[in-house]
């Protein structure tokens, strides 16, 4: 990776010639971004206002890519942002998002309007809730309740002939030397897909690896109904894994440079999470408490208002939810041992 980039912000076609505009380690929320690859920049979106909870990531070169949006809410500051970067309504090239999740994708609809040669890349399971939102945000709306409209927002549709779907191994050209490459990763959801960019090395894993707050500072699975399914989950840690990337962007949040140990790391919790959901749903007892009586000891120290992040982003009871639909489902496909 290039040496003479350091942390701080840069303009996205990267002039090194001005390069010099001071450099701050570490995001105060007031600078624009946070250079943590060479020509990637996390930008924080302050879900809910809070620091460190939802990330989206410009990949520079002469077609710059926004990975993930945010939700809706985030739209304003998310703006801002790419405005302070210099980057200009024709300037963003493509905006791809790892899974149609709102806090992820609720944003796309106003950023495409924003940016109208912008791409929007998605997978193709996600592609048609883009372009007519309706049945998601119902769904949504079902799952966060008064959430919905106090701190995520909905999501505008997309004009079909805006979107492009990616299969597997499909490459979004960035510049002459850099790409970002496709990996469907399903598990967290069917309509998940992780960027595997060429040139940095670094793997965009949406959630697929789970959620691990600087704040609280302990990774956890992330297991929300619908679609969550554990074979699928684990099956895409070890596809991340054979991609041997230098390093693992989380969209909650930020960059993990140890990715061989994060990967592991994430199968072992998905599979002790999974274990004792099973071993309760087979009791009959609630998913929930037993999660939080196995694991509620990993945040001890944790302060309270960070825990609260967690809880919005990662809740034991969207895991649980997802954990016992999950079971109920294999159970009733009759494939459960
Ligand atoms: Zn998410």
């Amino acid at each position: 990776m290039g040496g003479h980039h350091h942390h701080g912000h840069h303009h996205p076609h990267g002039d090194p010639g001005r390069d010099d505009d001071g450099e701050a380690v570490g995001s105060t929320g007031t600078e624009p971004a946070t250079t943590v690859a060479d020509g990637v920049l996390e930008i924080d979106t302050l879900l809910g206002g809070w620091q460190r909870v939802t990330a989206g990531y410009l990949v520079t070169g002469d077609a710059p890519v926004l990975v993930e949006t945010g939700s809706q809410s985030s739209v304003p500051i998310l703006m801002d942002r790419l405005g302070q970067l210099g980057l200009g309504p024709a300037d963003l090239a493509g905006v791809v998002v790892t899974h149609i999740h709102l806090d992820h994708a609720g944003g796309v609809g106003d950023v495409a309007r924003a940016f109208p040669n912008a791409t929007v890349y998605v997978h193709a399971k996600g592609a048609r809730h883009l372009a007519d939102p309706t049945r998601l945000v119902d769904s949504a709306a079902r799952v966060y309740g008064p959430l919905l409209d106090s701190l995520y927002g909905r999501l505008d549709p997309t004009p079909p002939e805006r979107i492009r779907v990616l299969e597997d191994g499909e490459e979004i050209r960035v510049s002459s030397n850099r790409s970002l490459v496709a990996v469907d990763s399903p598990g967290h959801a069917k309509h998940h897909l992780a960027l595997h960019d060429s040139l940095s090395g670094v793997l965009f894993a949406g959630d697929a690896v789970g959620v691990k707050l600087p704040d609280a500072g302990v990774l956890r699975p992330s297991t929300p109904p619908p679609d969550f399914d554990l074979d699928l989950a684990l099956g895409s840690l070890g596809r991340f894994a054979d991609r041997r990337p230098t390093a693992l962007a989380l969209a909650h949040y930020g960059l993990l440079d140890d990715p061989t140990d994060a990967l592991a790391e994430a199968d072992g919790t998905l599979r002790r999470w999974a274990d004792v959901a099973e071993r309760a749903f087979r009791r009959g007892d609630d998913i929930a408490a037993a999660l939080e009586a196995e694991f509620a000891g990993d945040l001890e120290g944790v302060a309270e208002e960070h825990r609260e992040k967690l809880e919005v982003m990662n809740g034991v009871h969207s895991n649980a939810a997802g954990l016992r639909r999950w079971l109920t489902t294999r159970e009733s496909v009759g494939d459960g041992e």
